[in-house]
């Protein structure tokens, strides 16, 4: 496929709001496929980000799990951290799942003031499931899939943190920017996909974000 900003069939230039929001979905490892379906059923549309022309005109961006060394190696290499770091300084909402939680972490991209511990549950349980009240879902408890997961070490003042594991937060957010420890993708319970919808949408109608850096 071609690089640049050609993209899917479709596609408007801009996400000017009239439309599905056009959600990025970095897709240089992991776990971007999962994500891109859930998006997709939920009305986005959705584009595959491997090269800086493909950022352009989004309304989101998703940074899956997978591992985040690699992750980040590839954002290094394709010269994706500045162009990424600047639109979502500019307030584009993004979501880091598991290894995109990590991304987003002070010592990877820096964008959210969190220190992730990679790998935080490590031991015997690795990969688990669990129920988490989220602060700001309606409708009760939110399943979380965890396989290899990090928890939030650390985090300054402008963080909200979501949801904690025995007093460990596993979902925090910080202006447009959300964070989870688990797969939000895999579990069938859709609601943090929607919510980062919503901020997409809010984004693309030009709304400012709240409490943003
Ligand atoms: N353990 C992985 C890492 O450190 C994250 C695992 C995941 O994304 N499921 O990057």
């Amino acid at each position: 496929m071609a690089a640049g900003s050609a993209g899917e069939p479709g596609e408007a230039p801009s996400g000017s709001g009239a439309r599905a929001p056009l959600i990025g979905v970095l897709a240089l490892q992991g776990g971007f496929e999962a994500h891109g379906r859930v998006l997709r059923r939920l009305g986005a549309r959705v584009r595959e980000v491997r090269v800086p022309g493909e950022l352009s005109g989004l309304s989101g961006l998703v940074l899956p799990g997978g591992e985040s060394t690699t992750m980040m190696l590839g954002v290094q290499r394709e010269g994706l951290a500045e162009p990424l770091r600047e639109l979502v300084r500019g307030g584009l909402p993004v979501l880091g799942s598991c290894a995109g939680l990590i991304m987003l972490d002070s010592k990877h991209l820096g964008l959210m003031d969190i220190r992730a511990r990679r790998n935080a549950f490590g031991g015997q349980i690795r990969s688990f499931e669990a129920d988490l009240e989220i602060g700001e879902l309606t409708g009760g408890p939110l399943r979380g899939v965890f396989i290899r997961a990090p928890w939030i070490d650390e985090h300054g003042p402008d963080v909200e943190v979501l949801a904690e594991i025995e007093d460990h937060p596993v979902a925090a957010r910080q202006g447009r920017m959300l964070a989870v420890a688990f797969h939000s993708e895999l579990a069938g319970d859709d609601r943090v996909h929607l919510m980062f919808l919503q901020w997409a949408r809010a984004f693309a109608a030009g709304a400012p974000s709240p409490g943003m850096i």
